[in-house]
């Protein structure tokens, strides 16, 4: 049962349920919203600067990824610059050019092709291997001489005379004359053709190795290299003499001398070739299925075959840039000007189908034959985004938050990090000088409000957000505790107000009827008027006890109650108290004993509250008697102390009870209880007085078999 004020029964609590109310909002509620909204408006702040710090993150990283694109691109200008200072140096021709641009390109994987501009002229590519040159446009011109004497009468012998034996012997006669290369590569054809038109195949053979080996380089007429025709050749003899490995293994290495390439060739011859040796090869697998390592040649073909479609790309954008680059280049470095800033001049292009990155480090010479050519390379933009750009990002930009898209000219991707690129572009750079041509994009999200929360470096927003939950919580059960007081309180005050009426009310109509009948005097002896007095004093005792239980209880309970102690006789006092008891109760049947014992006890009481809490006790007891008729009371001493004992054979207390008897309205509740009147005040009043005296009230009780009450009062102390 609540512990609950009788004044607040007493009270109209409104006011007090306002003020509560009150408190509870400007305590808890205001509060709460006002913390709720700094941590809301200081997350919101934490925010914006995590999304500045980020923007600012990202600002850097491009600016870094940018700058690693155009270090290394600046680092091959300034290489090719010392390259081409130092091949000026020499100025021992362009073969010194071919091999310091040669061992340039080794060195720098990021070149594509690095070229010659030279004046009033074209594009030439001293170092690269191109597969092939445009048609007319080649250096392939042959050196032929007109035949001598001797080569003129062979030819007779072999063409108009058929005598292969005798057309055989004056070319080897017109070869020792010959005495230089060119006519000696000619005559050497000459003798492979008559051989191989005799039938003498393996000389034939022999012949052609001879001259492809020797005189590789001679260029016959129609600019054709004498080592390819002759290595054809061979092919062809060899496969005439029915020896296949060698034949297959004669015309892979024409097709890697043509891939290399060993010869300058045009266009047209190379495709001639290139067809031939193709043609040549997949013949021969066609036609002897049984070669044991057929498997291998059609591999090794398969590989020659990729190689040269790539070799044919890079040849063909070459060749492009060869045919439309030099008005542009020409162009811009006239738009340049000489007086220009030192660094190199960029410029990306596209021709045809083609894009270039073409730069021209400006070269810091004086010499004036130097600055009739001008060096560049094209750069290969493959390399760059695979081998430059990608592993800076990567470096730089691999963090799950950040998302880029590297996007080219025309807006398409280049390349992107690997988690989708989402929200809105938050910084965007282009490459420095737009070289190459691309634009490095951030995107950003706002960062959330719930990771900024827990994100949030000082963890304010935690403690406020603990802060406010304790706040509320305390606030709840706070409230919850009020509302369920607020109820309880609203029941026990109707229960109060019905008990005690109907405690008021019971007495009280007994007391009229009584008062009423002898008024009218119509009674039947004066046995029964004695009877009815008994009865009126009975019921009038019973309810000025109930009234003082109320406002004794009420006045403690307010601090209001002033207790007179003084010495008295507790004998005496029992004595008076038990009288009056049995004056009520005698007439039905109770027996009251009382052991006063010898010695006359005295202690420092309040009479009056002293006698109110022990006919509280006695009252009980013949009210909870049961059929039992019996009460005992009795007076001693322990020690220091007084014992007042009440001892009943009623019908008892259940254990999980006993505690509560002394609590404010508690009553019992067992159907035997419910039948007695009662308010369940007057033990909770027992001891509150017995307190006010110092002392302790204890109950032992089994039910059926009764009760005991015992008051312990200090003695002589007070
Ligand atoms: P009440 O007005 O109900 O008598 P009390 O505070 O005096 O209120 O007693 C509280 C309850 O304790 C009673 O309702 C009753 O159930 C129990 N009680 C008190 N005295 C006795 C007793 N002598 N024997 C059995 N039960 C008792």
């Amino acid at each position: 049962m609540a512990r609950l004020r009788l004044s607040s029964f007493l009270k109209e609590p409104a006011h007090k349920r306002r003020r509560i109310i009150l408190l509870f909002a400007l305590g808890i509620v205001l509060p709460s919203v006002l913390l709720g909204f700094l941590a809301f408006r200081g997350i919101q702040n934490d925010r914006t600067l995590l999304e500045k710090e980020r923007l600012e993150a990202n600002r850097r990283i491009a600016d870094q990824v940018i700058r690693e694109v155009d270090k290394n691109i600046s680092s091959v200008e300034t290489a090719l610059t010392s390259c081409a200072a130092d091949a000026g140096r020499e100025k021992s021709g362009s073969s010194v050019a071919t091999s310091a641009l040669r061992e340039f390109e080794a060195e720098h994987p990021l070149v594509e092709e690095t070229f010659v501009l030279r004046q009033h002229s074209a594009i030439d590519y001293p170092a690269a291997k191109l597969l092939y040159l445009p048609d007319n446009g080649g250096p392939s011109v042959s050196h032929s001489l007109p035949p001598s004497e001797k080569v003129l009468a062979a030819q007779r012998l072999e063409f108009q005379e058929k005598d292969y034996p005798k057309a055989l012997a004056a070319y080897r006669q017109a070869l020792k004359k010959a005495g230089d290369p060119q006519s000696e590569g000619e005559i050497l054809n000459a003798v492979a053709r008559v051989q191989k038109k005799s039938g003498l195949l393996r000389e034939a053979a022999a012949t052609y190795e001879r001259m492809s080996r020797d005189y590789g380089g001679v260029v016959i007429s129609d600019g054709i290299p004498l080592g390819a025709a002759a290595r054809l050749e061979l092919a062809t003899v060899l496969r005439d003499l029915n020896d296949g490995a060698v034949t297959v293994s004669a015309l892979f290495e024409l097709y890697k001398s043509l891939l290399r390439p060993d010869w300058s060739l045009e266009k047209a011859q190379f495709e001639f070739f290139s067809a031939r040796v193709k043609g040549a090869l997949e013949e021969f697998l066609a036609s002897t299925p049984s070669v044991p390592d057929r498997t291998s040649v059609k591999q090794d073909l398969e590989r020659l075959e990729t190689q040269e479609k790539q070799k044919r790309e890079r040849t063909e954008k070459a060749i492009a840039f060869h045919a439309g680059a030099v008005p542009a280049l020409e162009a811009k470095l006239a738009g340049n000007g000489k007086g220009a800033a030192g660094g190199a001049l960029r410029l990306a292009m596209d021709i045809g189908a083609y894009s270039y990155l073409v730069s021209i480090p400006k070269p810091e010479t004086e010499d004036l034959e130097r600055q009739l050519e001008t060096w560049g390379f094209i750069l290969d933009i493959e390399k760059l985004r695979e081998n430059i750009l990608q592993p800076a990002l990567l470096r730089y930009a691999s963090s799950e938050d950040i998302s880029w898209v590297v996007k080219d000219r025309e807006g398409s991707r280049v390349l992107a990090s690997s988690n989708s690129p989402s929200g809105s572009v938050a910084v965007r750079m282009d490459f420095v000088s737009r070289f190459p041509d691309w634009t490095l994009e951030f995107y950003q999200q706002p960062p959330d409000l719930l990771r900024t929360f827990l994100g949030s470096p000082r963890g304010i927003y935690s403690y406020m957000f603990l802060l406010i939950g304790g706040i509320l919580v305390f606030g709840l059960v706070l409230t919850i505790r009020t509302v369920s007081h607020e109820l309880e309180l609203a029941r026990m005050k109707s229960d109060l107000v019905s008990t005690i009426s109907h405690e008021f009310k019971s007495p009280l109509a007994a007391i009229r009827q009584l008062a009423e009948m002898l008024h009218s005097g119509r009674l039947p002896s004066e046995e029964r008027r004695q009877k009815y007095y008994d009865i009126l004093l009975e019921q009038s005792e019973r309810l000025s006890l109930l009234i003082d239980n109320v406002l004794n209880l009420a006045r403690i309970e307010e601090g209001r109650k002033e207790f007179f102690f003084e010495a008295v006789e507790l004998g005496v006092l029992m004595q008076q108290v038990v009288s009056s008891i049995r004056e009520q109760v005698g007439h039905e049947g109770f027996e009251i004993n009382l052991d006063a014992g010898k010695e006359s006890v005295t202690a420092q009481v309040d009479r009056e509250a002293f006698s109110q809490a022990l006919a509280n006790l006695l009252d009980n007891a013949v009210k909870y008697s049961g059929d039992s008729r019996r009460v005992m009371v009795r007076l001693s001493v322990e020690g220091e102390q007084a014992v007042i004992v009440v001892r009943d054979s009623g019908i008892g207390i259940r254990k999980d009870e006993l505690d509560k008897v002394f609590e404010r309205f508690y009553r019992c509740g067992d159907e035997l209880t419910r039948t007695v009147r009662g308010t369940g005040l007057g033990l909770s009043l027992v001891k509150e007085i017995v307190a006010a005296h110092r002392g302790s009230v204890h109950v032992e009780s089994e039910p059926g078999k009764g009760s005991t009450f015992s008051i312990r009062l200090p003695l002589g102390r007070q």
